[in-house]
Parts: structure tokens; sequence; C-alpha cells
């Protein structure tokens, strides 16, 4: 008999449910026991369960992994990322004590290589990681040995000027979705139908928190909000406000809020279906960049922009450090220009992908967003 089995066979003769032994039983356990249950917490759950998480126990990133991101596809992304600070740094009168924080550092390949590039200019900040995910903080240390880790941003330094990156973190942040319906706005939950999870409309009214103009929206329409990542974005801004510094928040999104789900899971560089595998795909939805700079803006901050990721990286000079790569390296150059095209081209990562930047009102409002 299987653990399993046995698991099941001790808690029917004990008369309690069977403990759960999978992401997808504990879920349903929970569904059966409270309702269903809202797609943020279906969402957080699936990323960071702490025994069952999609990042808690493995690196995801790379060819053998689930999906690539642009640190891992060239070293230029983050170098680029390290020049861009290093100049608002230096434009700013190079303040003392500045720390270096990344929100989801993944592998801390983009630490790395900024890191590398802040240095050639004299700036050298101490470092700090906010991760959720205890495997991923195992391969961090080894690419940059010297950081702290923090759970979230409340036990950041509370005086000094910040440098904050986050590349792909925000859309790793649980959404919450509404729909009309016949009945009006409800909240999109996660329900049982017989042992599979389905999407059910809620049973409390919602329109008022949707936004007037979209109150008389079709039936069907979807929209999404993210209470989570407008908290990260209030409480960053505030930062920036209070101890000067500056931000850049890379993600895959739209300008302004948008009809339609956008979550979307992945399993091995290809789409799945969102509720099919929790804990085994990893779960995003796209950035609404509109909201996130009203929220920026809501606090004493220098909003600098929102910028294609491809139009960027032209103007801090892709183009000019992949030729020089390719003349050091010449048997690497097509490679070089394959990544480079990857990270700017429109039809790949160039327009999808958004950057935001933020500064503090004292800073200066750094380069490549004109
Ligand atoms: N920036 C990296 C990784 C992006 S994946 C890259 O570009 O390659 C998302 C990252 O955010 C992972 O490191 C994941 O563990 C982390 N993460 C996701 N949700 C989180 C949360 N709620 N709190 C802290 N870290 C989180």
């Amino acid at each position: 008999m299987s653990a399993h089995d046995r698991n099941r066979r001790l808690a029917d003769r004990a008369g309690a449910p069977p403990r759960p032994m999978s992401l997808r039983e504990h879920i349903a356990a929970r569904i059966r026991a409270e309702g269903p249950m809202r797609l943020d917490h279906y969402f957080g759950t699936c990323l960071l369960h702490p025994q069952w998480g999609y990042y808690t126990g493995r690196d995801p990133f790379g060819t053998t992994g689930d999906f690539t991101t642009a640190p891992e596809i060239s070293q230029m992304f983050g170098e680029l990322i390290g020049l861009w600070l290093a100049d608002i740094w230096i434009s700013s009168g190079r303040p003392e004590n500045v720390h270096y924080v990344e929100l989801g550092p993944g592998r801390g390949t983009l630490a790395k290589d900024a890191l590398r590039a802040m240095k050639r200019y004299g700036l050298q900040p101490a470092v700090h990681f906010v991760e959720g995910s205890s495997a991923l903080r195992e391969v961090q240390q080894k690419a940059v040995p010297d950081v702290r880790w923090h759970n979230d941003l409340s036990t950041l330094p509370p005086d000094d000027p910040l440098l904050f990156v986050g590349n792909e973190f925000l859309d790793a942040l649980p959404i919450r979705q509404m729909a009309k319906t016949p009945n009006g706005w409800r909240e999109r939950e996660i329900a049982l139908q017989d042992d599979a999870f389905i999407f059910a409309a809620g049973g409390r009214p919602m329109d008022a928190a949707v936004p007037e103009e979209w109150r008389g929206a079709e039936d069907g329409t979807i929209l999404e909000t993210s209470p989570a990542q407008a908290a990260v974005m209030y409480e960053l801004a505030g930062r920036l406000s209070d101890q000067g510094g500056a931000a850049l928040l890379f993600d895959y999104g739209h300008a302004a809020l948008h009809a339609g789900s956008t979550l979307q899971a992945v399993k091995d560089h290809r789409k799945v279906d969102p509720l099919a595998m929790p804990g085994s795909a990893d779960l995003t939805a796209l950035v609404e960049f509109g909201t996130l700079a009203r929220i920026a803006q809501s606090r004493d901050v220098r909003w600098i922009g929102t910028a294609e990721q491809g139009a960027w990286l032209r103007r801090l000079g892709i183009d000019a450090r992949t030729q020089s790569l390719a003349k050091a390296a010449p048997h690497h150059a097509d490679d070089l220009r394959a990544a480079r095209d990857r990270l700017v081209e429109p039809g790949q990562m160039g327009a999808l992908f958004k950057v935001m930047g933020l500064s503090g009102l004292h800073w200066d409002g750094g380069a490549g967003f004109d």
C-alpha cells in the first residue's frame, strides 16, 4: 500500500478528512470546507505555498526550465540597467550609502550583471533581495554572495536612498478578476466540479468595485485588478519619496485598463490551463502600467515615464554594446545579435514588455524615457 493510501485509510478510520498529499488536494480540500476560492488566493497559493508552491522548491528558468527571462537571454540586459542606475546616481550628485534592492531576482543574474556595470562607475551599493522562494535564495547566494534577503519591502533600510529593480516581479503577484453576469458584476472564483477546478461567479455583487465606465459592459466581460501589485507600488513610491533613489520596473503589460483575462500558466515553455496543474506551472498576468503610474504619482515622486523595453534598450545603447561584444568574441556574434533581437524587436519582447522609471524628487530624471 502506498503512503498515500495508508494515510487515507488511517484518516477514514479516524473519521477525519484525509491529509492532502499535493497542492491540488490541498486546494480541493479547502474549497470543500470553505466554498469557492478567490483567484488571488489560488494564485498566491500556487506560486508560494510553503510546501508545494511553484517557486518554493524549484529553479524554473532557462531552456531546461519552464520559461526564459530577459536577464537569462543576455548579460546586456543587466549591464544596461546597471549603466542607467550609475548614470542617475552620478547626475544626482553621487549620494552616499545607497542600496540596490531587487524584487524577485530569480537566479540573481540581472543583479550580478548590473552590479558589475555599476562598479565600473564607482557605484558599489549594499545589496538586498526581496525573494519569497527558499530554493531561489540558494541559487541567488551563488550569483551574489553578499546579499541580505527580505520577505517584503517593510524590512528594507529606513533612511538611505534605494535603487529598486524588478523584472517580471509584478506579473507574479496575485490578481483578482471581476466578470459581468446577467446578475451584475461578480468576482470570478474557483470552484470544484466533480474533481476538476472551474471558474464560477461569486455570490456577492461587485458592481461598486468596477470603474463607472465599465459597469454597463456586455455580459461575459472580464476585468482584472491586483491589490498586491498596488500595495507594492504604493510602498515603493513612498520609500523613494522619503529616502530618495530610483526604480526600474520591467514587465509585460498594457498601458491602460483592458477587458479580458490575461491570466496565463506556462509549463515547459508552453501555455497550459491555469487551473489544470496548480503548483507545477508558472502563473502570471499582464501588468497594467496606467494604474501603477497613478499610484506612484499619488506619492511625492517623479514618474519618469513608461517606455517599451525595445526602445528603452536602444536608447541606452544596446546596439553599440552588441557590436563591441561581437567584435571581442567573433564566434559568438550571431548569438549576440539573436539575443539583441529577442530583447528589442517588437515582434519578440521589445513592445509587449515595458519599463517604468521612477525617482525621488531630489534625484535626476534618468535616461532613455524620452
Ligand atoms: N527577475 C527574475 C525572476 C522573475 S520570476 C528574472 O527576470 O529572471 C519571479 C520572481 O519573483 C521569482 O524570483 C519568485 O520567486 C519571486 N516572487 C514571486 N512572488 C513573490 C512574492 N510574493 N514575494 C517575493 N518574491 C516573489
